[in-house]
């Protein structure tokens, strides 16, 4: 009977708390953050720019906070511009250097499993003539070392490439990097955002000529980055106006995220001190893993030296990603796909398919990634729902393939088709005939609207939103719901035929219910 009254308690302490392993994404904003924060925000109004003791107070924070994030990375406080965010950080970095030196010198190479913010600036800059060069990475997507010494030459200007990456964990060898590119007078750019409070950052030791960070990923706050650039290498500003960071980043500084970001990287020694507790919690949940799912693939790096100690890349063969996160989800755990099909786009990642991945594979793939106050207890309990799903004990939202959705389907009054498309996408293609749109981001002020005696059909154009949201439809009592695997972009492939025919036809907008 006791044994009994602790389970239940223990489960309903469980469901209290949701289990959040996806923090290479974001992390929560920690209390020495958010006290020096809100006295910031209290106090501190004062616009730094003007001249009276109130602003001299707001200036005097945000040196302070320079000083806290160049000491976590190992930089002069001077070498230390703040940005808005780690994407225009790695702009301002690329085309800066592109604008000094191109066309004199004509290349770029960087690595094929960059974040969008260098690999879509890198796309913008070939539109503008910019030679770039991408060096292959293995298949735990290590830099290819001797592949990269061929590349580079004397008409590169920059490499570019990522102390860690966001998707897999994987620790480049930037000290080698940099070796490469002195050889041949070319700047590096480090995208050390995932790198910073989880492994140590040395970026004169690295000698790289520019790193971008950003507050987010280490218990800071959203929306406030920082440039590391070295005395001396190259860089002109990206936004021009005020006269703000030495002249090179114009707009009024951000004091309280300014400081959030210092307080944050005051703690970084703390965090860097959690890492061997958070290995073994992987290596405990490697091992889980593999005795549940024996045919399972380890995308990251197994060695401790090579690979971020929080972060898992994990391919389960036969499970689809979308489902599986979907159920994560219902139970209150989140993970990440490590793609875009969070967005809803159906793009397999580009950072698995580098590594050699096929399509499906990368679509199997999820990645986990932890904080300092994951437990075992958490582990635990999302292995067992992990292995409750693939063995089949968890109910799984019906799933339908775009080649069984037809006109029988399409046109029947007992179903109900749920568009939950974001609002681009509905721009650029028309949806299923009979659909009823909402607005994804507010699914919760439609629940009066939906009609519980049929079968939901929910699509979204590449299959993952919509199977978030099918499975939080049946958390909140649907007890029919299907989701379209694949998404519109799939159905109009593979039923090109219907969706000339019909698609768009006898659309409704619903309005969502107000909220107090
Ligand atoms: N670089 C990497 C490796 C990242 O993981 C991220 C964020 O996910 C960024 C850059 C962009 O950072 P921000 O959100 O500050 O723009």
């Amino acid at each position: 009977m006791e044994i009994k009254y602790f389970a239940f308690l223990k489960h309903l302490i469980r469901f209290n708390r949701p289990v959040y392993l996806d923090h290479n994404a974001t992390t929560p904003v920690s209390n020495h953050v958010r006290r020096k924060m809100d006295q910031a925000l209290k106090n501190n109004f004062g616009n730094s720019s003007s001249l009276y003791g109130i602003a001299r107070r707001s200036a005097g924070l945000i040196e302070q906070s320079r000083e806290h994030v160049s000491q976590a990375i190992h930089a002069d406080p001077s070498e230390v511009i703040f940005t808005a965010c780690a994407t225009e950080s790695n702009n301002a970095v690329l085309k800066s250097v592109a604008a000094q030196f191109y066309p004199r010198k004509k290349k770029i190479v960087s690595t094929p499993t960059e974040h969008p913010s260098v690999m879509k600036t890198l796309a913008y800059l070939e539109t503008q003539g910019v030679l770039v060069e991408y060096c292959p990475v293995d298949d735990k997507g290590r830099l290819l070392l001797a592949e990269l010494e061929q590349q580079v030459d004397d008409d590169t200007f920059l490499i570019c490439c990522m102390a860690a990456n966001n998707e897999t964990g994987v620790i480049q060898d930037l000290k080698a990097v940099t070796k490469i590119a002195k050889q041949h007078g070319a700047l590096v750019l480090a995208d050390c955002v995932q790198a910073l409070g989880k492994i140590p950052i040395d970026v004169h030791a690295w000698d790289v000529d520019y790193a971008s960070f950003s507050a987010h990923k280490l218990y800071g706050p959203k929306g406030i980055g920082a440039l590391y650039v070295k005395q001396g290498s190259p860089f002109t500003p990206l936004l021009h106006g005020g006269h703000q960071e030495s002249g090179l980043r114009a707009g009024t500084e951000s004091i309280h995220n300014i400081v959030g970001f210092g307080a944050a990287c005051q703690e970084v020694d703390k965090l860097l001190a959690h890492a061997g507790r958070t290995r073994s919690l992987k290596q405990q949940l490697i091992q889980r893993l593999k005795q549940i799912k024996p045919d399972c693939v380890i995308n990251s790096p197994e060695t401790d030296s090579e690979c971020l100690p929080n972060t898992l890349s994990i391919t389960f063969p036969g499970v689809e990603n979308a489902g599986l996160m979907g159920m994560l989800d219902y139970r209150g755990i989140a993970v990440s796909a490590g793609s875009a099909c969070s967005t809803g786009e159906d793009t397999p990642s580009h950072v698995l398919k580098a590594m050699g991945l096929s399509d499906q594979a990368a679509r199997e793939t999820v990645r986990i990634s932890f904080g300092h106050d994951t437990s075992a207890q958490d582990i635990r309990y999302m292995t067992q729902v992990v292995q409750d799903y693939i063995e089949g004990r968890i109910s799984f939202v019906n799933m339908i393939a775009p080649a069984q959705l037809n006109e029988t389907i399409l046109f029947d009054k007992q179903t109900y088709i749920l568009d939950v498309r974001p609002p681009d996408d509905r721009k650029k293609y028309m949806g299923l005939p009979n659909a009823h749109e909402v607005n994804p981001l507010f699914v919760e002020r439609y629940l009066k609207q939906l009609p519980p005696d049929k079968q939901i059909l929910v699509y979204c154009p590449g299959g993952g939103l919509s199977v978030m949201i099918s499975y939080y439809l049946k958390a909140k009592g649907f007890k029919n719901v299907t989701n379209l695997r694949g998404g519109l972009d799939d159905w109009r492939k593979r039923r090109s035929d219907l969706y000339e025919k019909y698609a768009g036809q006898n659309v409704t907008l619903l309005e969502p219910d107000k909220v107090d």
